[in-house]
């Protein structure tokens, strides 16, 4: 068994099973937290005591465990153990108390070359109106995770990497059609490299991301979508991704979401990401301290351009989601950089901050646990 989590090496779980946590399975699955059963954790009360508090689903403490299903880390407590049991099982059976991972998956990479703008668009259009369509809790793709990186112009490709579980008879069928879908009218043709068939757990390990021995510095925009981009936004993309200024490791990333994580109800856990069908991130990376305001700049232009309908931060409406507190960017409560007159917290926790409030104002009641994008009691 296991749980719909990310899989890059190196991430911990005390952040990202509280922020909510997503990976390859979420589409099938949901999130980590929609698997979550309780909490251990240490808390301080109003006299500076510490206590060990065991937080459940059902009692005892429901609103403290209901906190950490995405109400972010470092805002309640330390947890020191994650008690991870799906909805469907009565705790009964500790084999049928997660979900199984396919027992196959099909895993290719998509190589894109460099390409004109209308290509590029093009290539980003079909895309996001694929995973746009295939956004369903039961859909037939729910099993497909196809996260797509669009590198900087010199490194000149746009990667797309596919894990399509690969247990149902129609999956090679399926795999055609959606690479059919996203290649439809893009110049030059991609190079496909040859589909292998593996478990699980070495597709994980060896296809996925390694962990990098001297990882660069990053600055990290994201963003949840409810609708594909428009035409405009697409070309504000490229326009970005083409700043020879960013050569290296950069990258424009889409995770596809939505499927299961879509069918928890908004208020059952404290993520309220519960109708977006793929998140952004601009990813800077850079490697030397003196490219910081460079590479922090560059990112926080484009992502104020992508978004400059709704003052440069994705406000939550019909097209946007909001955003991730996994991925925390203070610029959101910054008013250089947040135009919209709409707080932070409106982007990462929508109209469920004021319980995240009121469950902190009693459990951490002289603010011990705080950062720049805490719940403010
Ligand atoms: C390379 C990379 C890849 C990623 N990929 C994904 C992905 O695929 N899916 C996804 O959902 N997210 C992803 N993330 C985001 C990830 O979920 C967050 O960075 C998460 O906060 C990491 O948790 P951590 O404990 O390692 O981080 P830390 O930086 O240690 O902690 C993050 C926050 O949580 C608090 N915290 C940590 N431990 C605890 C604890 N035990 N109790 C209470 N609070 C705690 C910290 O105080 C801090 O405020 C990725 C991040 C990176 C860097």
């Amino acid at each position: 068994m296991t749980v719909p989590a990310g899989i890059c090496k190196g991430v911990g779980v005390g952040g990202h099973i509280c922020g909510g946590g997503y990976g390859p399975l979420s589409r099938r699955h949901g999130l980590v937290a929609d698997h979550l059963y309780g909490v251990e954790v240490v808390t301080v009360d109003a006299a500076g005591r510490a206590a060990l508090v065991l937080a459940t689903k059902d009692g005892p403490h429901e609103d403290l465990w209901w906190a950490h299903t995405g109400g972010g880390g470092g805002n309640f407590g330390v947890v020191t153990r994650f008690l991870l049991r799906s909805a469907d099982s009565d705790g009964s059976d500790p084999h049928l108390a997660l979900p199984r991972p396919p027992a196959n998956v099909l895993s290719t990479r998509v190589l894109f070359p460099i390409t004109t703008e209308d290509s590029f668009v093009r290539l980003l259009g079909n895309y996001l109106a694929f995973f746009h369509q295939h956004s369903e809790p039961d859909d037939a793709y729910a099993g497909l995770y196809a996260p797509l990186s669009v590198r900087t112009t010199a490194l000149g490709s746009t990667e797309l990497l596919v894990l399509l579980d690969g247990d149902p008879r129609e999956a090679h069928d399926r795999l055609k059609a959606f690479l059919a879908a996203i290649t439809d009218g893009v110049f030059p043709p991609p190079l496909i490299e040859p589909l292998v068939r593996m478990s699980y757990f070495d597709a994980v390990e060896r296809i996925y991301y390694p962990k990098a021995a001297n990882s660069p510095r990053v600055k990290i925009k994201a963003a949840y979508l409810r609708r594909p981009y428009s035409a405009e936004q697409l070309r504000t993309c490229y326009r970005h991704m083409m700043d020879v200024s960013v050569i290296g490791e950069s990258v424009l990333e889409f995770l596809p979401f939505g499927g299961a994580v879509n069918a928890v109800a908004l208020g059952a856990t404290a993520m309220p990401a519960r109708d977006s069908f793929m998140q952004m991130l601009i990813h800077a990376a850079w490697r030397r301290p003196d490219g910081d305001e460079h590479f922090v700049t560059w990112a926080r232009r484009f992502y104020a351009e992508l978004y400059a309908e709704t003052g440069g931060v994705p406000v939550p409406n019909e097209r946007n989601g909001g955003s991730y507190i996994n991925y925390p960017d203070p610029d959101l409560a910054d008013p250089n950089w947040n135009t919209s007159g709409v707080p932070w917290h409106a982007c990462y926790y929508g109209a469920q901050y004021q319980r995240l409030q009121r469950i902190k104002a009693t459990w951490d009641p002289g603010t011990v646990f705080r950062h720049r994008l805490s719940v403010q009691p």
